[in-house]
């Protein structure tokens, strides 16, 4: 299981004097990594995907459901059969997670590249789930829904209750008592909110229903509380009128997600991957939409994204741009502005051998792009090429939030925690994982938009779209890229309620390269440098090729051109040897993904919004009451054991 290590995290005024010295051991420590595994090849596929769960009390006498705070002693349970070698067993793992109410799960071993494994996708997501279920309380239940829609409400939203106060986060919606305990969470929370200068500030727009007042100033805001010299962010502008104001990175880290990682045969094809699936990152997040309520409202928006972002978005006013630098800021990035969190969506492309990034280089990675420009001097001196040097230069632009004094000196040429520090603390859609030191593990990339879904046949299903989307784009020699801007573009564009129905986003639409073989065989993805195939010419002619689509014609295509993905994958699937019954299988998942995109079936926000709006105690006023909450739990309860529906795809219900 993933046990956080254990130490004395220093408070921000300490930990900023150790930022330097965090960043520049991170870059030794990852010098030492490339130079032993940047020639490392031939490492197989092997992926795995994470899912994050809310504990839920139901207390069914009193029509109320709430966040259960037992993770610790959920998680101490989970540990024994751990020691007993049965989760192993079982193939199943657990993790602790931000929110004190969330689970994180993941395989105990990666899946392998044998199609066949694909049919053990949701059936270990079922055992997981069902294990979790196993050490619970009767009355509790492991949801896997993305927002919580009373998390911050007025009133008991926690098992057991504690009062919206702590030193912290010094919300004035959650109690600390909703962070994970250990150390590195509460501190994690405190030092985002010094370094920032204030609380964090996300507000979401309001879903103005028949009934809201407009302007609509959010009536459960106590903005005269005066306990911490915080409070009075709130009534100083931080609480935008018609929005859902947010003051604690609770909101955002204690969000659910599906996560995947995939290990690529050497480190180009995992920057390949990591570019062309960072093109796909926003229509996934659009098309996983999950999260249309926040603190007891219904939001005019149907996924999470941003609330993350702006939950740990620790920049000072001057790198928002908010305030010019004060004549004595010293810094070593190129810019004092920081255009975004670092909780966001990437920032520049990494597959330099790919001659279509390489021909128009500057046209794809076409945003600004602050780099530590110590970090980068070194990063060139120790041999990286361009595009690697300047990834993680960005990446080192940032500090070290959360340090352990026992971690401080650290042997560079076996550890890796400095680097480590700033790498994951960059929660970016694509991350770009170099093997650990010391282990036999290859280059990884992380796929990390997507919402989670309410039952493990969905989440499934996305999980395997992506590791074929995967499989495709290595054996056609995809090209989706576009530039940076227009990934932004459709992440802004990704939120937007219904977008999936309503929205068009930029896309490729001549994804197959000239010249290229349009074999089925893996083998004609690179050759054994992982170099692509195409011609530098092709890039030139190909800078035009994006138009605005809507999520069905990328997905199931467009009658103008793009073959949409599902066909891509389907087309594939017959020309590779799977069998009938795992073919049949794949068919179901597949045909999920299709019916969402084509809106067959609705996506599990608006599931959410309808049930919610249709409810007999609904007054149209954006109000999700802890009455309608329950039973909207309740509701999706029965989804998740499979009542109500049938994954069976000929008869998969309207209504879901
Ligand atoms: P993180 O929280 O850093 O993203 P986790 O350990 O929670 O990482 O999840 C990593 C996922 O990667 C798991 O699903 C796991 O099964 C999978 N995985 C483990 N080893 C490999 C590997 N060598 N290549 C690809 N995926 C792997
Ligand atoms: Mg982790
Ligand atoms: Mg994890
Ligand atoms: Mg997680
Ligand atoms: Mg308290
Ligand atoms: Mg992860």
């Amino acid at each position: 299981m993933g046990l956080l290590s254990l130490g004395t995290p220093l408070p921000w005024d300490q930990a900023k004097k150790y930022a330097d010295h965090v960043r520049t051991q991170g870059i030794e420590q990852l010098i030492h990594i490339y130079n032993n595994t940047k020639g490392k090849h031939g490492d197989v596929l092997l992926w795995g995907d994470e899912v994050e769960y809310m504990v839920i009390t139901l207390d069914d006498a009193d029509k109320k459901a709430r966040l259960s705070l037992r993770q610790a002693e959920i998680l101490a349970d989970l540990a024994k059969l751990e020691e007993q070698g049965l989760l192993k067993e079982a193939d199943v793992t657990f993790h602790p997670e931000y929110g004190r109410y969330m689970l994180e799960s993941t395989p105990a071993t990666p899946y392998t590249g044998n199609p066949v494994d694909l049919l053990n996708v949701q059936r270990n997501m079922a055992k997981r789930r069902q294990i979790a279920k196993e050490h619970l309380r009767d009355n509790e239940i492991p949801l896997t829904i993305t927002s919580s829609p009373i998390l911050g409400t007025p009133g008991q939203f926690t098992e057991p209750y504690y009062p919206p106060t702590g030193a912290a986060s010094r919300s004035l919606f959650l109690p600390d008592e909703i962070i994970n305990p250990h150390a590195r969470f509460p501190t994690l929370t405190a030092n985002i909110r010094m370094r920032r200068g204030s609380k964090v500030a996300v507000n979401v727009p309001i879903f103005f229903d028949k009934n809201v007042p407009k302007p609509f100033i959010d009536p459960t805001i106590n903005f005269d509380r005066d306990l911490y010299p915080e409070d009075a962010n709130a009534k100083d502008g931080a609480a935008l009128p018609d929005h859902i104001y947010m003051d604690s990175m609770g909101f955002g880290m204690g969000c659910s997600c599906l996560q995947l990682t995939f290990q690529a045969t050497n480190i180009n094809e995992a920057r390949n991957l990591y570019d062309q699936l960072a093109t796909i990152s926003p229509i996934m997040l659009a098309l996983t939409a999950a999260s249309p309520a926040y603190r007891g409202y219904l939001s005019d928006q149907d996924t999470r994204w941003n609330v993350i972002a702006g939950s740990v978005d620790d920049r000072t006013e001057v790198e928002r741009g908010l305030k010019p630098p004060p004549a004595d800021l010293k810094t070593d990035n190129s810019d004092f502005v920081i255009p975004k969190s670092r909780y966001d969506s990437i920032d520049s492309y990494l597959a330099i051998n790919d001659p279509v990034l390489r021909g128009a280089e500057s046209h794809y990675n076409d945003s600004k792009l602050v780099v530590n420009n110590k970090v980068l001097a070194r990063l060139h001196e120790a041999g990286f090429d361009e595009l690697l040097a300047k990834h993680f230069a960005h990446l080192f632009i940032r500090d070290p939030i959360v340090i352990f004094k026992e971690l401080l000196e650290q042997d560079n040429e076996k550890e890796s925690d400095h680097f480590e520090n700033i790498q994951s603390t960059n929660w970016q859609t694509m991350r770009f994982k170099p093997p650990p030191p010391g282990s036999s593990i290859g280059w990884r990339v992380e796929f990390r938009p997507m919402e989670v879904q309410f039952t493990d046949f969905e989440n499934a299903s996305f999980s395997i779209f992506i590791v074929l989307v995967t499989r495709v784009i290595l054996s056609y020699n995809l090209n989706f890229y576009l530039p940076i801007s227009k990934v932004d573009e459709n992440m802004k564009v990704a939120h937007h309620r219904n977008a999936i129905l309503e929205e068009k986003f930029w896309f490729r639409t001549n994804v197959f390269r000239e010249g290229a073989e349009h074999s089925a065989n893996g083998d004609t993805a690179g050759n054994a440098n992982g170099e692509s195939n195409g011609s530098a010419s092709d890039a030139a002619a190909n800078h035009g090729n994006y138009e605005q689509l809507t999520i069905n014609e990328i997905i199931n295509g467009s009658s103008t051109g793009f073959p949409g993905l599902i066909p891509i994958v389907r087309q594939y699937l017959q020309n590779v040897n799977v069998d009938t019954e795992t073919l049949c299988t794949l068919e179901k998942h597949l045909s999920l993904v299709s019916k969402r995109a084509s809106g067959e079936l609705k996506s599990n926000a608006t599931w959410i919004r309808e049930f919610v709006r249709s409810h007999p105690a609904y007054k149209f006023d954006s109000v999700v009451s802890p009455e309608i909450h329950y039973d909207l739990i309740k509701a999706i309860e029965k989804l998740t054991n499979g009542e109500g529906w049938n994954t069976d795809s000929a008869s998969i219900l309207k209504g879901f």
